[in-house]
């Protein structure tokens, strides 16, 4: 008789790898323990019982969602400073499915997911382990540098969208049956189009039908993608998915693109012919580069041009520049660095002590954005101010990205940038007037999703986000 048929078996539910319409079967997975800390998760409502429950049912999807949410903080807990927490508090709470919508986001109280029927078939984003590691990604990176949520700017707003599917991703590296598909559809080179690469295709199918051109073919968005950088303001605000434009879940795919493209490179790197064990070590060794780059990055108009040289600065520092030239080599293939300026991060960086002083929450009173002023006139609120935060902080790589015939792009003054961005907000009816201006002068878009809300301050108003949520504008 076999040993194991005299233990009682481990408890285990059942759960999806990466998206119910990935092509993979649900896997036997341990039952998660959502409250474990750091990065303690509670689901709201009743409690459902760990068993393994049919697909299909509210129970399956329940357990599903845990599996993946648990999977994410796990990786992003291992990696991030000891003193992280959640923005709204010791545990971020996370409502499965908060009405009839095909939309998933994260405001500073919790995540939430929706389901909708589009033909005879409902879908559930929070079903969805990509979706739901996307949205976790936000909440993640608003916990390591949160600065970024009210920063005016279409890099800033695009990066905290890559960095969701760049947490998807990585959270699907976690389990030895993914990176085992992935390496066989690939042929160990990852960098090719795969179920890895291929985000949310549940969700990517029925918004398709709803909008035909409002994601991609076989997917919502996928990280191998042939998307090179363009100025922001060069781009229109809005678009089918087959075009960059300025809407920030498009033109994440330029560093998502590149990033991805970068981690196949670390792959090569490690391994000629990679294991399963090399792909998770790159996982973790991608993630530690994101987590130690990102909070010294300064927030600035060209976001991007600055993560990518913080990148190489951490790979240097951390592994002693193993990765420089599967990094160096997609940015700029992207354009996310120019040719030009990449040579100026091969050098060591400012140094270690500002570096780590750069680390630290910033004091009282002291803001890493530049708080501005613009005249609301043209916004339909006469007479008054909007104050916004620009992205206005000292660089500390004098790098730049890819002018689109040669060398370095320009970077837009930080008052213009934010400027841009607010027209973009405004425009595509993005923000939530309330009831607030004439009704003359206002456009208030009461079909468009809003992301962001007007607080009144005295007689003027600041322009503050509610939300990053998954970016489809809907079809009334
Ligand atoms: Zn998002």
């Amino acid at each position: 008789m076999r040993r194991a048929t005299k233990t009682a078996p481990r408890a285990a539910i059942l759960a999806w790898e990466d998206d119910p319409k990935s092509g993979g079967k649900p896997i036997k997975r341990p039952v998660p323990r959502l409250g474990a800390t750091p990065l303690a998760l509670a689901i709201t409502g009743p409690a459902v019982p760990a068993k393994r429950y049919r697909l299909g049912t509210r129970e399956f999807r329940y357990w599903a969602a845990a599996e993946a949410l648990r999977r994410g903080a796990d990786f992003w807990g291992a990696l991030l400073p000891r003193s992280t927490r959640w923005q709204p508090g010791r545990t971020l709470r996370v409502t499965l499915d908060a009405g009839v919508d095909l939309n998933a986001y994260y405001d500073r109280r919790g995540l939430s997911f929706f389901h909708d029927t589009v033909g005879r078939t409902t879908v559930y984003s929070g079903e969805s382990p990509d979706v739901v590691c996307h949205e976790l990604g936000h909440a993640v990176l608003d916990a390591l540098r949160p600065e970024l949520w009210d920063a005016m700017s279409v890099e800033v707003a695009a990066f905290h969208e890559s960095f969701g599917d760049l947490s998807a991703l990585l959270a699907g590296l976690q389990l030895p049956s993914l990176r085992r598909a992935v390496l066989s559809e690939t042929g160990a080179r990852i960098g090719r189009s795969s179920r890895l690469s291929r985000l949310a295709e549940q969700l990517g199918w029925a918004l398709r039908q709803i909008l035909p051109g409002s994601a991609e073919p076989d997917c919502l968005r996928n990280a191998v993608n042939p998307f090179f950088y363009r100025a922001p303001e060069t781009l229109p605000p809005s678009g089918p998915s087959s075009s960059l434009t300025a809407e920030p879940h498009s033109f994440s795919r330029v560093f998502t693109g590149g990033w991805f493209e970068a981690l196949a490179g670390m792959l090569a790197v490690r391994a000629s012919s990679p294991t399963e064990a090399d792909l998770l070590q790159v996982s973790l060794d991608a993630g530690r580069l994101l987590v130690d780059a990102i909070p010294a990055a300064p927030i600035v108009a060209d976001y991007g041009s600055q993560v990518a040289a913080h990148l190489i600065e951490s790979d240097a520092e951390l592994f002693r520049g193993r990765y420089r030239d599967a990094l160096k080599s997609a940015l700029v293939r992207r354009g996310i660095l120019s040719l030009q300026t990449a040579s100026i991060v091969t050098g060591p960086g400012p140094g270690a002590k500002a570096r780590r002083a750069r680390r630290t929450a910033p004091a009282a009173g002291e803001s890493h954005t530049r708080r501005l002023s613009l005249s609301a006139d043209e916004f339909g609120f006469e007479g008054r101010a909007l104050f916004v935060e620009a992205p206005g902080e000292a660089r500390r790589f004098d790098v730049a990205s890819a002018a689109e015939d040669l060398g370095s792009r320009t970077a837009p003054a930080p008052t213009l940038e934010a400027r841009r961005f607010v027209e973009y907000l405004f425009r595509r009816g993005r923000v939530d007037l309330g009831a607030h201006g004439r009704a003359e002068t206002r456009v208030v878009h009461p079909f468009a999703r809003k992301t962001h809300e007007l607080v009144p301050q005295a007689e003027d108003f600041a322009l503050v986000r509610r939300t990053f949520d998954c970016g489809f504008d809907p079809v009334s």
